[in-house]
This record gives structure tokens, C-alpha cells and sequence, in this order.
């Protein structure tokens, strides 16, 4: 039974810049799946689209988006979990965490901007996991780069190999279609394409005259030549490649006009990895065993201010999940158990009898979550791999009224557990510096911990712009680090020792200086 349900299981993240089209896609990855009758179904999640000063309907957006962060359904046998994620850099942190829980990623790239800041930054994660990727050339119908101009900006940009397997027709006026390299068949091209698979023509011959009678004379010419093209210039397609993280496979479509999904879903579930086994501090977890566990990649916060209670997302790693049984929260020691685990899809969610690794859960927390912990059923071990990643602005807490003094330390301390901000302290714990990803944090903070806390503060700007976790093999040195380097020196929420550098400068003067210190951009190394 176990093996079966990890075997069906798909998990992926949907990436792109901000409006690349991701959410379209998405919708229609659950049209094409059946999971939703028709299109509109699926908020948007434009939480990123917003003015910084609406960061109050941010949040609220970002409450809505709570459904629609994790969707599964079934498509041919398989089980499917997508992975929504935030396109804003402001939401970064929120981004890279979530990586951590999937086995793959499709990429949405928008034919007429090519490779943009986000997606450079999305894909370096991915790198840097080893995750594969696909990527889905979106826009089709618009006048977007050349075909293989695109291909080698994605690869000069993103520093991996591609391999497109669906080669398009033509482009905005003239776009006629996709020719499924992998599958030899066609797909013509009309707006608003319902699917489905019988629209398809197969020619498993590109010398066919079926091709003239479909395309016209021109477009048949051009299309062998640019396949043969294609044939000569990329190597055959290589699964283990692409499983390793070093090749991206490459589609080409519209999503808003349901063109080249169904292409994409297919291969995809033939193709992308099955749940894979995941690093503890102390040993590999194999999806296989028996025993369940799994770990906390993402907590939201209820926004009804009357209820403190939040949802912790819990990734399956290995066995089978079951409501209302007692299970290990490891970093507290203390047994747990959860009466309505929740699953969602779409627009609804419901509670779960039993989930599977691969599969992702809601949990129903009042407070006992942080980001990275581990659930067990008995076994002392944590998973690693999710680590935090340097901020970029830095901030001062500053109490603006001490009659408040511990609500604030804890509202503070909780905002941090849930992953809005990284929290670091000075001086024993007197000085609190606020490390974000984008100016919208603080707001969003600000206006929280007045909400729920009752707690005022302000913040006080810092010159800081990077924070590397420190380390040594020689503790005298270290230490000795630390002490000479005390005002920018702050410790992390594990007591981890960090180093405020103002610029890159900075970490290469300390580097040059200080040949026993390793310096990390991540609080996870090797
Ligand atoms: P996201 O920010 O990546 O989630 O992007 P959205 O899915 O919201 O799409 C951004 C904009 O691009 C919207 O106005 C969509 O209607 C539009 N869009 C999405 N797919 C296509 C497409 O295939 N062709 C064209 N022309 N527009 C598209």
C-alpha cells in the first residue's frame, strides 16, 4: 500500500517572476487535471501585485492565498501536489522554504521577457538543491524572442543545460502551433482551446505531406528545418540529467489560451520524480519506511485577530500520516496529535483521515511550530535542509512602550517562528535587529504586533545589508572573532553566532583577515 501511494505522488513547486503567468497556469494544470470545472476558480494570489502601503489587503490576500498554496488532485493514476509559491521578492523567504518540500519545479518563463530578476534568483535555489526543473515557455501567442535566442538566454542566464521537447510553430501572429518533440504528434494552435487530446495529429514522420496540409507549404518547410536544427544542436533528451538537476526539459505554450498544458502535464507525470528520500541530522529518510515523518516548511498565521491559532505545513517524508494519533514533535519532546489535519484543493479544503509522503498537510497549531521542525514516531532526528538565507535589510526593534515589554518579546518571537522576519539579538538578548527581505515586512510586522500583541515599536535603520553565519574549526579563534568583532556580531534564534557585514566588501576584508573563519551565506553548510 505504502509503496503504491509514494509511487503515484508527484510534488512540485510552480515558480516564475511575477507575471510570467504562473497563476494561469496553474489554473489550468487543474482544469486539464479535472480537479476544477472551469477557469476562475483559483484566487489570485496578488498578494505581489500590491502598493506597499496596502499591505493590510497583502495579508489579507495572503490569507486567501492559504488555499490556494497547496493544491493536489489525480490525473492518470497519479497523485499530484502542486506547491504554489509567492513571485515577489518581498516573499522570497517564503519562495525558497517551500523548495525545500517539493521534488521538482516547473518554471514559468514569459516568451517576451525571457529570463527576469526572479527567475535567476528561483533557479540558483534550484541549483542549489539539485531540484528539477522544467521550464514552460508561456505567451506563445505573443511576439515574443526567438525560439533559440531564448533557448540560449535561458541557458547562459541560468546556468543549466536545456533540452526543448515541444518545438513551437511560428510566434504571436504567426503562431500556428507545437510540435511534440517526445511525442511526434502535433498540436495546431486556436484561441481558447478547450483541449484535448483528440485535437492532436500524429506524425511520427515530419516528411508526412500531412504536415503541408495542416501547416501551409512555408510553415512545414521551416519546421523540419528547425527540428532537424534542434536534433543537431541539443543532445538527446537524458532523464537522468534532468533528475540530477543539471537539465532543464523545455515546453513551449499559452496558458491563458489552455495551448501546450496538456503536452507539459503529460510528460511531466511521466518524467518528474516520484517523492524523493530526505537528509536528517542524523541519517537519510527513505520515503518507503514504514514509520511516518515528516517536517514544518511554512506556518500561517489566522488573521482573525480573535483566534491565535495558525496552520503549520507539514511535508509527509515517509509512511503513512494518520488524524488523531500521537506523534513526535522533536525539537520540544512532546507528543502531539492532530484532530482535523487538513488538505486542500482549489477553492475548498477538508480534513484528512490519512495522508502520504509527498502529500502536504495543514496542521491546526496554537503555537507549538517553527519553521524546520520535525514530527516523528518516536525517532530523534531532524530534518536539515531548510536553511534560512541572508536578509537583506536590517532594521532595529525598538519598544516604544515598555508596559509592553512582554508582549512584544513575544509577538516578536512568534512573527519570527512563523518566518515573516529573521529575528537576531545583541547584548544578551537586549538589542533585537530585524533582518527581511523587502521594506513590506516591517510594515506588515509593525501593524501585527499592534493587532495581535498589543505592542507598539518602530524601527531604526541600519547600515547592515548582509548577515553570514560564522564558523571555525579552531574555537580559540572563533572566539576571538567574535569578541574583537562584538558590534557586529548578533546571534540567530538557535543562538548561532552571525556577522553584520554593510557591504560584500566587508565579508572579503574579514575573509582576507581572518583565514580560520568560514563565513556562510546560509545557516545550513557543508
Ligand atoms: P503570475 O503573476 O505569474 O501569477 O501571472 P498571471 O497568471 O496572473 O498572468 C499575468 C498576466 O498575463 C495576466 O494578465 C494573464 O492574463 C496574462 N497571461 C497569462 N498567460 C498568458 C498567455 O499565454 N498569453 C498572453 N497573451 N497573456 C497571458
Amino acid at each position: 500500500m505504502l509503496s503504491r501511494e509514494v509511487k503515484k505522488r508527484r510534488t512540485f513547486g510552480i515558480i516564475s517572476h511575477p507575471d510570467a503567468g504562473k497563476t494561469t497556469l496553474t489554473e489550468k494544470l487543474l482544469l486539464f487535471g479535472g480537479a476544477i470545472q472551469k477557469a476562475g476558480t483559483v484566487k489570485r494570489n496578488k498578494a505581489e501585485k500590491t502598493a506597499t502601503s496596502d499591505f493590510m489587503e497583502i495579508e489579507k490576500q495572503r490569507g486567501i492565498s492559504v488555499a490556494t498554496s497547496v493544491m493536489g488532485f489525480e490525473y492518470l493514476d497519479h497523485k499530484i501536489n502542486i506547491l504554489d509559491t509567492p513571485g515577489h521578492k518581498d516573499f522570497a523567504e517564503d519562495t525558497y522554504r517551500t523548495l525545500t518540500a517539493v521534488d521538482s519545479v516547473i518554471l514559468v518563463v514569459d516568451s517576451v521577457k525571457g529570463v527576469e530578476e526572479q527567475t535567476r534568483k528561483l533557479m540558483q535555489v534550484c541549483r542549489m538543491r539539485h531540484t528539477p526543473v522544467i521550464i514552460f515557455i508561456n505567451k506563445m501567442d505573443r511576439e515574443g524572442k526567438e525560439h533559440l535566442d531564448l533557448l540560449d538566454e535561458l541557458e547562459s542566464e541560468l546556468n543549466i543545460s536545456v533540452r526543448p521537447l515541444s518545438w513551437p510553430i511560428g510566434i504571436g501572429s504567426t503562431f500556428k502551433g507545437v510540435y511534440h518533440l517526445h511525442k511526434q504528434k502535433l498540436n495546431l494552435y486556436s484561441p481558447n482551446k478547450k483541449s484535448i487530446s483528440d485535437d492532436y495529429i500524429p506524425i511520427e514522420d515530419l516528411a508526412d505531406s500531412k504536415l503541408e496540409e495542416h501547416l501551409g507549404e512555408k510553415a512545414a518547410t521551416t519546421l523540419r528545418d528547425e527540428v532537424e536544427l534542434v536534433d543537431t544542436v541539443y543532445e538527446p533528451f537524458d532523464i537522468s540529467l534532468y533528475r540530477s538537476g543539471y537539465l532543464a526539459p523545455v515546453f513551449f505554450g499559452s496558458a491563458i489560451n489552455n495551448f501546450g498544458v496538456q503536452e507539459l502535464l503529460e510528460t511531466f507525470i511521466e518524467i518528474a520524480p516520484e517523492p524523493q528520500a530526505r537528509s536528517t541530522d542524523t541519517r537519510l529518510v527513505d520515503p518507503y519506511e514504514s514509520k511516518f515523518t515528516g517536517f514544518v516548511f511554512k506556518i500561517h498565521a489566522n488573521l482573525d485577530p480573535k483566534h491565535r491559532d495558525r496552520i503549520a505545513f507539514c511535508r509527509i517524508c515517509s509512511g503513512k500520516f494518520e488524524r488523531n494519533t500521537f506523534y513526535h514533535h522533536v525539537r520540544l519532546d512532546k507528543k502531539l496529535k492532530f484532530a482535523s489535519p487538513t488538505s486542500f484543493m482549489a477553492d475548498n479544503k477538508s480534513v484528512v483521515e490519512e495522508a502520504w509522503p509527498g502529500d502536504v498537510i495543514g496542521l491546526y497549531d496554537s503555537g507549538n511550530f517553527k519553521i524546520g521542525d520535525t514530527l516523528t514516531e518516536g525517532e530523534i532526528m531532524n530534518f536539515v535542509g531548510i536553511p534560512s538565507f541572508s536578509p537583506e535589510i536590517f532594521k532595529e526593534l525598538e519598544n516604544t512602550d515598555p508596559f509592553k515589554t512582554k508582549q512584544l518579546e513575544k509577538g516578536i518571537t512568534q512573527l519570527s517562528d512563523e518566518g515573516v522576519a529573521q529575528l537576531f539579538t545583541q547584548n544578551p538578548g537586549n538589542r533585537k535587529i530585524i533582518g527581511t527581505v523587502g521594506e513590506l515586512q516591517f510594515e506588515v510586522i509593525q501593524f501585527r504586533l499592534l493587532q495581535e500583541y498589543g505592542a507598539s515599536c518602530r524601527f531604526i535603520s541600519m547600515s547592515t545589508s548582509k548577515a553570514n553565519w560564522v564558523s571555525s574549526d579552531d574555537p580559540e579563534a572563533l572566539k576571538k572573532f567574535l569578541h574583537s568583532h562584538a558590534s557586529k556580531v548578533a546571534y540567530d534564534k538557535e543562538d548561532r553566532p552571525v556577522f553584520l557585514a554593510g557591504s560584500q566588501w566587508d565579508i572579503d576584508y574579514a575573509l582576507t583577515n581572518y583565514p580560520k573563519i568560514s563565513f556562510h551565506e546560509t545557516s545550513e553548510w557543508d
